[in-house]
């Protein structure tokens, strides 16, 4: 393709990408297609000639866009948000237009300064302390294991260099709750840790918070059988109810062990822009890294994860790689981001982030959070004042777990009377809410049975949007 005749693609499909963005109120939230749908509407072979831009888009229309899950629709609430701003779509797109290739600094200077400068000006926005420094990773799954593998170094002296873990005379033993994203047992056992050294420390029953006192018998009682303590994973934000570790009792415990503190905030991180919410990370100065995604609720495009140390010799030492072909002159004055993580070559993820706070302005972004958090609020307040409703968790942030508890299967404090009845009611409103396509809710398990996550936090989601999928979810599950 052509300069020329990328002028001319782009122009149209800059179109289509505006025009759908408006549409996808009107589209279903959840994809409605089978599996092997969109596949069987693919050519079965690559084409060995050109095919015209218009039959793309032409695919692209009917084949793509009813496979997509409409994340960015007003009536998503489902997992998590994960917002992709126009701003960022616009950033990214200038990034792939660059074609930039980062592996050192030397072959893509600003791709290595736009990302410090830009990594610098989100620590100060989160008010993360002023010594820490950071880089983009794809997702904050990779985030945790580069912490974990940074902690593992840490606690063997550089055992990476000798024998690794299975030159060590003890097994080392990371420490998180059963509350934690699956990201940190799977971060934990590909950093080579293994499922027996893995503690789920127990949580308080209605925050379902981690207990520092069952952290620190967890800690003695590995030490007293000859195990090394080397990490905790505090997670600010879980996945299923948005319970948040209490960072500052558990730093002082972890520190007295020398365990590595990783903070995994990766869709609380977003509300630390706001003054209000740092006390969600209270004790982060004692911290040695946190991450925190702007791809989910801030609204940075898919990927961009952030991860930010205290020690950040330390992690070039443990992921350094230093092959001839990679040495300048300059190695010692500048940031080799090739050495803050796993992959070589990096992609120009910075410039969505500088787009997106430039174009959008983070007053504007602000002030979006701080209505996804009233409006949490104000669905919780009406579910709680519904008969027949409960709000089984704190809304502490933007996501209200609830269920519909019809009279004879649970009692009136809360006790399952029919664990069996209940669950099979609650999955088939939830699937008959999605499966109308009109809004997406996440049924997920707790304790023990199942309940919906209503995870506020698209872009454009308002209070009317807010206040019609409560009616749906009552007409729904009180017919059902
Ligand atoms: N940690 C938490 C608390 C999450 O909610 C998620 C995703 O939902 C993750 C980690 C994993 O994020 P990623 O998809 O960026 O790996």
């Amino acid at each position: 393709m052509t300069p020329e005749e990328f002028r001319a693609a782009g122009h149209v499909l800059i179109d289509w990408i505006a025009d759908h963005r408006l549409r996808i109120p009107d589209l279903p939230v959840q994809a409605q297609v089978q599996p092997g749908e969109v596949a069987a509407g693919l050519a079965p072979v690559a084409p060995d000639q050109p095919e015209s831009f218009d039959a793309v888009l032409a695919d692209l229309e009917d084949v793509v866009v009813p496979g997509i899950t409409q994340i960015q629709h007003p009536r998503y609430f489902g997992w998590f948000p994960s917002n992709a701003t126009l701003s960022s779509v616009l950033g990214d797109l200038a990034s792939s237009g660059l074609g930039s290739l980062g592996i050192t600094w030397q072959s893509a200077p600003a791709l290595t300064e736009v990302e410090e400068v830009v990594v610098g000006w989100l620590r100060e926005l989160t008010g993360l302390p002023p010594s820490w420094r950071g880089a983009i990773h794809d997702t904050a799954s990779t985030a945790c294991l580069v912490a974990l593998l940074a902690a593992r170094e840490r606690a063997t002296d550089y055992s990476e260099t000798r024998g690794g873990l299975q030159a060590e005379p003890a097994p080392l033993t990371v420490y998180t709750t059963a509350q934690a994203h699956s990201s940190v047992p799977k971060a934990a056992l590909l950093a080579g840790f293994g499922r027996d050294n893995l503690r789920l420390v127990e949580v308080d029953p209605v925050t379902r918070a981690m207990r520092p006192e069952a952290l620190t018998a967890a800690i003695e009682a590995d030490v007293a059988a000859g195990r090394r303590p080397a990490a905790v994973v505090v997670s600010v934000g879980t996945t299923g109810t948005t319970a948040v570790d209490p960072l500052a009792a558990i730093v002082p415990i972890a520190q007295a062990h020398g365990l590595w503190i990783h903070v995994d905030a990766a869709m609380a991180g977003s509300a630390l822009l706001l003054p209000e919410m740092r006390w969600l990370v209270e004790g982060v100065e004692g911290a040695d890294s946190l991450a925190w995604n702007p791809h989910k609720w801030m609204g940075t495009v898919l990927d961009c994860a952030l991860l930010y140390v205290a020690d950040p010799e330390h992690l070039v030492r443990v992921m350094s790689s230093d092959p001839s072909y990679l040495r300048s002159t300059v190695d010692g004055e500048v940031t080799q981001y090739k050495d803050w993580g796993i992959p070589l070559g990096r992609r120009f993820r910075a410039l969505k982030l500088w787009f997106h706070l430039r174009l959008d302005g983070v007053e504007a972004i602000r002030a979006r959070l701080r209505r996804d958090l009233a409006n949490a609020q104000h669905l919780a307040a009406q579910v709680a004042a519904t008969p027949g409703w409960r709000v089984l968790a704190p809304v502490t942030l933007q996501t209200v777990c609830l269920r519909h508890e019809p009279i004879g299967l649970v009692d009136t404090a809360g006790e399952v009377l029919d664990g069996e009845r209940l669950d099979a009611h609650t999955l088939a409103w939830a699937d008959a809410v999605n499966a109308s396509g009109r809004t997406l809710i996440t049924p997920s398990i707790l304790d023990g049975h199942w309940s919906v996550r209503v995870s506020i936090g698209a872009e454009r989601t308002e209070r009317a949007d807010v206040d019609a999928v409560w009616q749906l979810l009552r007409e729904t599950a009180e017919t059902a």
